[in-house]
């Protein structure tokens, strides 16, 4: 890496940037450290013709070609709590987007403030969560979102819209949509709560909860209480440890691809033929929503390794890189995978992770 125009570096390799570990050059890469920074960084990219590439802690995101312009990597932080001014119970926490996600939630636990205990460890920062709507264990980042300050691209100015401007949805948002390439999030408002009680109507977290009640040493005074922030916190990292392979280790990027949603005349036609295909509820009573990892599972792709790139052998819905794989490596697999799930369930699978170029999916 050698140094480009003011504080920018270039030919930087982003493999330690992205938790695909994947090598593929940024020609030029800037650290964000303050808000006002920002518009100079973007214009002196536009008068060069620079496309621009926003990264946080690069956990969602798989590079198949070196990057020909400017990659602005999240660095602001800052994290002020103040009392919610509507609710008593409430405090609303704003933190800047180059947070760590998973520091944040610990910040809030000690600071006895509930409500992201159950997305603990998904890694990344904080101003990519209202992207794809970040969600585990029965919580989603819709349930405590309250605003997000962005900067347009267009106008040249921070505006702050509310979660329900957002639209958020399953790991959608606007910013996927109308607002991609135009808004760069600088901080996320979310409002939590003191003293409330933990969500913990995931099955998976409640059979985890009640195993580690089961099997604590010490029996509590009061074995049928509420599990504390903390106790879903715990089971919450206990079960993804188990579950997940760690990025530090294998690369990847949790899910590759999205759960996919079928109308409910598809799904009970699939599920005649296979019995056990789980299937959920969505928003309207005429779809469905499968899991992709059963899909891809049945379809014998469970721990299948090309090469460098594979499908994890514990859950089937993580592509990993065991060490040398290139990102295009990893699309050709992701599309194998897709084409085999199509072509056996009539079922077409969407990654969840943004793959750059977009347009390699689809060639
Ligand atoms: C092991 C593992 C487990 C995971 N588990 C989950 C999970 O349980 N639930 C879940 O929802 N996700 C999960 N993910 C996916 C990922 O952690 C989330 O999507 C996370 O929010 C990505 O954050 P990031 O900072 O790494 O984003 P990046 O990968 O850096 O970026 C993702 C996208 O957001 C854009 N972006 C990033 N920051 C900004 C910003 N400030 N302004 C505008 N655009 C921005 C990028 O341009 C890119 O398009 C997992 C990933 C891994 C590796």
């Amino acid at each position: 890496m050698s140094a480009g125009p003011g504080s920018w570096l270039s030919h930087v390799d982003l493999a330690g940037f992205t938790s695909f570990g994947v090598s593929a050059r940024a020609r030029f890469f800037a650290s964000l450290q303050q808000e006002d920074e920002l518009p100079t960084l973007l214009q002196e990219a536009d008068d060069k013709d620079l496309p621009v590439l926003i990264l946080g802690g690069g956990s969602n995101v798989l590079l198949t070609a070196d990057f020909p312009g400017l990659v602005i990597q999240m660095a602001l932080t800052g994290i002020v709590v103040r009392p919610d001014p509507l609710s008593a119970e409430h405090f609303l926490v704003t933190a800047a987007a180059g947070e760590n996600w998973h520091a944040l939630v610990e910040f809030c636990l000690r600071n006895q403030l509930v409500g992201l205990e159950n997305l603990a460890l998904i890694p990344g920062s904080t101003g990519a969560a209202p992207v794809q709507n970040i969600g585990a264990y029965g919580v989603e980042l819709s349930d405590v979102l309250v605003s997000v300050r962005y900067f347009d691209r267009r106008t040249q100015q921070v505006h702050q819209i509310t979660a329900e401007q957002c639209e958020l949805s399953y790991r959608d948002s606007i910013f996927k949509h109308s607002l991609k390439h135009h808004a760069i999030i600088l901080s996320v408002c979310l409002r939590l709560s003191k003293g409330a009680a933990p969500v913990i109507n995931y099955p998976a977290l409640q059979q985890a909860l009640l195993h580690s009640r089961r099997s604590a040493t010490q029996p509590t005074s009061q074995p049928t209480s509420q599990p504390t922030p903390q106790q879903v916190f715990d089971a919450v990292c206990a079960i993804r440890r188990s579950k997940l392979p760690d990025p530090q280790v294998l690369g990847n990027a949790g899910s590759f691809f999205r759960n996919p949603q079928v109308t409910l005349a598809h799904c009970e036609r699939l599920q005649r033929e296979w019995t056990d295909l789980p299937s959920y509820k969505t928003d309207s009573e005429l779809t469905r929503k499968l899991p992709a990892a059963w899909l891809i599972e049945k379809a014998g792709w469970k721990g299948y390794r090309t090469g460098d790139a594979g499908v994890h052998a514990q859950q089937a819905l993580v592509l990993v890189n065991y060490g040398e794989a290139t990102g295009v490596q990893l699309v050709d697999l992701a599309r194998k995978v897709a084409a085999s799930v199509q072509q056996r369930f009539d079922i077409t699978l969407e990654p969840e992770v943004n793959i750059l170029p977009a347009s390699v999916w689809h060639a």
